[in-house]
């Protein structure tokens, strides 16, 4: 056999199983990027790179970011635990309690450890996600539990450290070689794949292979096919190689789906990005901080209530809900009072401005009667409760405003007005294939595929309808540590 393990992807999960196969013994580890080198990296390059994971105690964190107190003083003080109750709480919530418990379990028991792991032997730094997590309050800046830590340089900081660690644990790496189909023994053991590369087709052999090659996102027949209309025409925000063919190759030989088929996360993000992610703009089109201002419609109207929760645990449901809006348009509409709490990625793109509500909505694609009147509606209900908290849910709510608004109802009374018009973008699938604690992909018989791993956006199972914020690369770098030690220890 030519090599033990062939990891398939090149993304953040394909990498941690790369690097735990080589940390567990295996000595020959191949890994088949479909990407040419110049747009490698999958959705992690353009991720945000911020992980969610449990500590117990805020002391746990100085690792990762030792510089805390002296940077933001009161961060010790200031940072609520997060153990693993309060981790599994938030996404048995977003995901309405569907979140496979013994998956889950082992995300969340596993995810500091796996942190500290990625530390060691990726050797990836961290930092405080200011930009995206970290609010300012008067002089000091409050953080949410949980999520505020990512990769230094952001996704693409962490796909180029993966890639570092890769070619330094001596893992070869084969660009623009897209693996299609799964090879297997007359037992129905996997053998190898079958790849398409530079010099054409050619057969890998390998005692065990892991899956790590992302969703379905990139593809608009399958986006059809099990997320329906008109999510075919949804821009997608990340890769564009991420067309769903390790669950193809694995569905083929027996694989069993697993998971919330019809189901990807998706945020709000500047109507005018492109059709797929930009390498040097990555996640810059985001637009997530609607729960400061409204969102309207083009008829005119109010959809959701934009302040139901912090932005980070909805974001990943509202931008399925605009793209279903008519023309897949809204317009997240502020006053200057809250501008300067708006997140920095904002600047990328120009809003309408006016001294006026009816000068701004002048300018906009909506139907200007019915926006107006709906703005007026928000203001005459608007600022019930609070006191005004940008760092947690405030209570400041709507009353007689149909949909409410139940946090951070400001009016919108302070000039200038300004508009930036948002679409929804696709992030990732979430139906995948199931596995067992070995991350081992199980066939529709429910028995173990025998040399068969998977990891990352391939598993099924974890998230349903919604997602907490930075659990997608949590569970890639988990899934894929164990796979890759599994992969390696079943050959031993
Ligand atoms: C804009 C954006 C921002 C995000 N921000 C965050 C964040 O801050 N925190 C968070 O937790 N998550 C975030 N995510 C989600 C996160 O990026 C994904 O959950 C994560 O990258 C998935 O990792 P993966 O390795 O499974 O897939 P990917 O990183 O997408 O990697 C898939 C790899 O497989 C390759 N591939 C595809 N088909 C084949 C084939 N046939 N053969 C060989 N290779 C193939 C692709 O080229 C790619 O290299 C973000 C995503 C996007 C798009």
């Amino acid at each position: 056999m030519a090599y033990d393990v062939i990891v398939v992807g090149g993304g953040n999960a394909a990498f941690a199983a790369a690097a735990s196969a080589r940390d567990h013994g295996a000595k020959r580890v191949l890994l088949l990027e479909k990407a040419p080198r110049e747009k490698r990296g999958g959705n992690t390059h353009f991720s945000g790179a911020i992980f969610r994971f449990r500590y117990d105690d805020v002391s746990e964190l100085d690792r990762f970011v030792p510089d805390a107190e002296r940077d933001y003083p009161g961060f010790h003080k200031g940072v609520q635990p997060y153990p693993l109750e309060a981790y599994r709480d938030d996404l048995m919530r977003v995901t309405q309690g569907r979140s496979d418990p013994e998956l889950s379990t082992l995300l969340i028991e596993s995810s500091y450890d796996t942190m500290c792991w990625m530390q060691e032997v990726g050797r990836h730094k961290f930092e405080l996600a200011l930009s995206v997590m970290g609010v300012r309050v008067g002089n000091e800046v409050k953080w949410p539990r949980g999520a505020m830590i990512r990769a230094v340089h952001e996704g693409v900081g962490l796909s180029k450290t993966w890639f570092e660690t890769g070619e330094k644990l001596r893992i070869e790496i084969r660009y623009d070689t897209g693996a299609q189909r799964l090879t297997q023994d007359g037992s129905g053991r996997v053998t190898g794949v079958l790849a398409r590369g530079p010099e054409g087709f050619a057969t890998f052999d390998a005692k065990a292979v892991v899956l790590g090659c992302g969703g379905f996102e990139t593809n608009p027949e399958w986006r059809l096919r099990y997320l329906g209309a008109p999510w075919d025409h949804a821009k997608v925000r990340g890769s564009n190689f991420n067309y769903g063919d390790g669950l193809k190759m694995a569905l083929d030989i027996g694989a069993m789906p697993w998971g919330h088929w019809s189901g990807c996360h998706a945020t709000p993000i500047n109507a005018e990005a492109a059709d797929y992610g930009v390498q040097n703009l990555t996640d810059k089109t985001n637009r997530l901080s609607y729960i400061f201002g409204i969102m309207l419609n083009v008829e005119g109207r109010r959809w959701v209530d934009e302040g139901a929760d912090m932005n980070s645990f909805t974001y990943a449901k509202y931008g399925g809900m605009i793209l279903k809006q008519p023309r897949s348009l809204v317009y997240q509409i502020f006053d200057s009072k809250v501008l300067e709490l708006l997140e920095p990625r904002y600047a990328t793109s120009e809003p309408f401005r006016a001294d006026t509500l009816e000068g701004l909505v002048k300018q906009l694609k909506v139907d200007h009667i019915q926006a107006l009147r709906t703005l007026q509606e928000y203001n005459r209900g608007a600022g019930h409760g609070g006191p005004f908290n940008p760092a947690q849910l405030d209570g400041l709510h709507t009353e007689g405003v149909d949909p409410p608004k139940t946090n951070w109802a400001l009016k919108l009374d302070t000039p200038p007005y300004v508009a930036w018009p948002v679409t929804g973008g696709i992030t990732f699938t979430f139906g995948g294939l199931r596995i067992n604690r070995d991350a081992q992909v199980i066939a529709t018989d429910w028995k173990p595929i025998s040399g068969l791993f998977t990891c990352g956006e391939m598993v099924g199972g974890l998230f349903h309808y919604n997602y907490p914020l930075g659990t997608g690369l949590m569970s890639g770098a988990v899934f894929g540590r164990i796979a890759g030690r599994a992969a390696a220890l079943s050959n031993a």
